[in-house]
C-alpha cells in the first residue's frame, strides 16, 4: 500500500447528518483521513495512488452493534447449542475466522461481538488486530452474564446473585471485556429459557452496572420482555438489545411510558430485526426455523421499533448476525422501511453506533483526524439504501481489502 491513497468520489455522506457532498475526494495518509472535501480544493499529492469513482457514494465503515462470531445459526439436524456445545473452541475460532473477514469484505469495518464462548473473542479480536486474519476492528463482551441455566448458559457466563454478578465483570475486564452483556430474560437460542420473563433480580442488574461503569466500561442488557426492560432501565443499563417489548406470554404489546423511560434516560435500543428476518423468514443461510408467538415476528418487531423511535428512542442498528454476510444490509433495510431515510440509517450505523459502542474518537464518520474506515459503494447511497449491497471499495484503517457483494435476499423483502 502506497502511503498515500486519493479517492474521488460522486457523491459523499460523511455519516454526520450533514448535507451529502457531491464531487467530492478524500486523501488518505496511512490509516489516518487526512483531508475531505469538494474534488477541485484536495490535494493530488505525486506519490499518492488516485482512484476515481464516478456514479459512486463514499460512507463511513458500516458498524454492526451486535454480532456473534463463533456462532452458526444456520439450521441442521443438529440444534445451534448441541453443534456449538460439541464444538471445540479451535472450531469456533475456524469459523470466527471467516465469519469476520466476510463481515469486512462487505463493508462493516467495526463489530461489537455479544457473547460468544470462553475467550475465543478476545482471540478473534486480537488475531484481526495483529493482521493475522482480516476483519473489522472488534470488541468483545467475552461470555454474557446469565443465571444458572439462563440464556446462552452454553457461551460459560453462568453467574448468580450481586456479589458474583460484580466479581464476573471484574474478570471480565481483567480478561479484556470492552464492554458487559447481561442477559435480563431468556431468549429463544436457550429453549428452556422464556424471552418474556425477567431473568435477574434489580438488585442483581444494579451490582453489575456499577461495577461496570466503576471500572468505565458500557453495559447492555439482552431483554425481550416487558419486565425484563422495565428492570435493565431501572438498574442504569445503558442499552437494550433485542429490545422487543413482548407481555406474558409471549403476547403483542408495547408499552408505552416505558417507551419514554428509555428516552428519557438516554437507554439505546439494538431491535436486531435481521436476526428476525432471517430466522422466520429464510430460507437460506441462516435460516434458524424458530417458532416464535406473534410478538416476535418481523412485522411486530418493526411496528415496535418503530414506535420507540417515535418516542425519542435512539435506535442502534445490530444484526446477531453470525455466519450469513447480509445482516448489516437487511437491517439498514428494515430501518429504512420503518422510517430512516437512507442518509439517517447509514448515520445510525456509522456515527451512532460509534457513540453507542464508544469509540467515536476514531470512527463512525468522514472526518479529518479519523481512523480512514471508509466504504465505496456504487450508485447513491443517500436515495437508496440498497446501494450498500454493491460495495467497490473497502478500507479498514487505511487498509484495503477486496470488497464482496453480499449475496441477495432469496426472495422479495418481508415489508
Ligand atoms: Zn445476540
Amino acid at each position: 500500500m502506497p502511503a498515500r491513497l486519493r479517492l474521488s468520489v460522486d457523491r459523499l455522506v460523511d455519516g454526520t447528518g450533514h448535507p451529502t457532498q457531491t464531487g467530492a475526494a478524500l486523501l488518505i495518509e496511512g490509516d489516518r483521513l487526512a483531508a475531505i472535501g469538494p474534488d477541485d480544493a484536495i490535494p493530488r499529492p505525486e506519490d499518492a495512488l488516485s482512484l476515481a469513482f464516478p456514479r459512486a457514494t463514499a460512507v463511513p465503515g458500516l458498524i454492526d452493534a451486535h454480532v456473534h462470531v463463533t456462532v452458526s445459526w444456520e439450521a441442521t439436524r443438529e440444534g445451534t447449542i448441541e453443534r456449538y456445545g460439541r464444538e471445540t473452541d479451535t472450531d469456533l475460532m475456524a469459523r470466527a475466522a471467516g465469519t469476520v473477514e466476510r463481515m469486512v469484505r462487505v463493508g462493516v469495518t467495526s463489530a461489537f461481538s455479544c457473547g460468544e464462548r470462553g475467550l475465543t473473542a478476545y482471540q478473534v479480536r486480537d488475531a484481526i488486530a495483529r493482521g493475522v486474519i482480516v476483519g473489522p476492528r472488534l470488541l468483545v463482551s467475552g461470555q454474557p452474564l446469565t443465571p444458572t441455566g439462563g440464556h446462552c448458559h452454553w457461551m460459560g457466563g453462568e453467574v448468580d446473585g450481586s456479589d458474583g454478578l460484580r466479581a464476573a465483570v471484574r474478570q471480565h475486564v481483567d480478561d479484556g471485556a470492552d464492554a458487559i452483556k447481561v442477559m435480563a430474560t431468556g431468549g429463544f437460542a436457550t429453549p428452556s429459557t422464556d424471552p418474556a420473563v425477567a431473568a435477574y433480580p434489580l438488585e442483581a442488574l444494579q451490582a453489575a452496572v456499577d461495577e461496570a461503569h466503576r471500572l468505565d466500561r458500557r453495559v447492555t442488557a439482552h431483554a425481550h420482555g416487558v419486565s425484563g426492560m422495565q428492570l435493565a432501565v431501572q438498574a442504569g443499563l445503558d442499552s437494550i438489545e433485542h429490545a422487543s417489548m413482548s407481555g406474558p406470554g409471549g403476547r403483542w404489546t408495547f408499552d408505552h411510558a416505558l417507551a419514554d423511560q428509555l428516552a428519557e434516560h438516554h437507554v439505546r435500543a439494538v431491535p436486531s430485526i435481521a436476526a428476525d428476518t432471517r430466522g422466520q423468514l429464510g430460507p437460506g443461510p441462516g435460516w434458524t426455523n424458530l417458532s416464535v408467538p406473534e410478538a416476535f415476528w418481523v412485522r411486530t418487531r418493526m411496528a415496535n421499533a418503530r414506535r420507540l423511535r417515535e418516542a425519542g428512542v435512539t435506535l442502534i442498528p445490530g444484526t446477531d448476525g453470525s455466519d450469513f454476510g447480509e445482516a448489516i444490509h437487511l437491517e439498514l433495510e428494515a430501518f429504512n422501511a420503518i422510517g430512516f431515510d437512507p442518509s439517517s440509517a447509514i448515520r445510525a450505523a456509522t456515527l451512532e453506533a460509534a457513540r453507542h459502542l464508544g469509540i467515536d474518537a476514531m470512527t463512525g464518520s468522514l472526518e479529518v483526524g479519523k481512523s480512514a474506515d471508509v466504504l465505496v459503494v456504487e450508485g447513491e447511497a443517500d436515495r437508496d439504501i440498497r446501494t450498500l449491497r454493491r460495495p467497490l471499495l473497502v478500507l479498514v484503517g487505511g487498509r484495503m481489502v477486496q470488497p464482496t457483494p453480499p449475496p441477495p435476499w432469496p426472495g422479495p423483502l418481508p415489508w
